[in-house]
């Protein structure tokens, strides 16, 4: 899942002064699963802006509503009778869903209320790690299923390099060498020869949006 945090709730405030009506809009999927952006963190920031601005004898109205999923347009349109009442949007969605707000509702202002962090995965409740960071050529059937782009400091396709030291990462002694454990994980499997596959350069793909259209399914024609 995409993993976020709240921002530091004075950034927030601050990107809401000069707003009287605000629509806090959050999100019911990855946001909600860490705890950064679902309903109950919309009740909490909304009740928190609005004690902050009453203390500042400068109230603020804050509205709320949660969808699905702000990535996906058709969740959006629940929105469309609601917007026009209000001066700005506050989103607590990933960056993907602030983003397609903005997109929907080009006039107003939509502002952000989280920081969007990684893709990662859940290891307890309320603690979350990055595992991957969308490269778009996963090479994980050759690492033992490690990523090495996210584990490893310099996100090195071939390693290890040379300052893997006893376990470690030469960039953080507490920090594992992801190269040593991909190592370990394959010899375990009797996999080993992978690690002598070389990966090619990545021809990185993420400096311009990209795109995934699914087998099956085309991109509709604009107009
Ligand atoms: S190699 Fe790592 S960063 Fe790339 S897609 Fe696979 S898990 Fe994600
Ligand atoms: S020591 Fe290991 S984890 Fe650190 S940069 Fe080198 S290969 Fe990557």
């Amino acid at each position: 899942m995409i993993v976020a945090k709240r921002k530091p709730f004075n950034e927030i405030k601050s990107l809401l002064k000069g707003y009287g009506k605000v629509l806090n809009v959050g999100c019911g999927t990855c946001v909600a699963v860490c705890l950064a952006g679902g309903e109950k963190e919309v009740a909490v920031l909304n009740a928190e802006l609005d004690m902050a601005r009453k203390l500042e004898d400068n109230p603020v109205e804050m509205g709320a509503i949660t969808v699905e999923r702000q990535c996906d347009m058709e969740y959006l349109e629940a929105l469309d009778s609601m917007v026009g009442g209000y001066d700005a949007l506050l989103s607590m969605a990933c960056g993907a869903g602030i983003q397609f707000l903005a997109e929907r509702y080009p006039d107003k202002p939509v502002l952000p209320a989280v920081d969007t962090t990684f893709i990662g995965v859940n290891q307890g409740v309320g603690w979350y790690e990055e595992r991957c960071r969308s490269c778009s050529s996963c090479v994980l059937g050759l690492t033992g299923g490690i990523c090495p782009v996210t584990m490893c400091a310099k996100g090195l396709y071939n390693g290890p390099c040379g300052g893997t030291n006893k376990g470690s990462c030469e960039i953080d002694k507490n920090q594992p060498c992801a190269w040593q454990m991909i190592y370990e994980r394959l010899n375990a499997q009797n996999r080993l020869d992978c690690i002598l596959e070389i990966t090619p350069p990545s021809d990185w793909q993420n400096q311009i949006p990209r795109t995934v259209i699914q087998p099956g399914y085309k991109k509709p024609e604009k107009g």
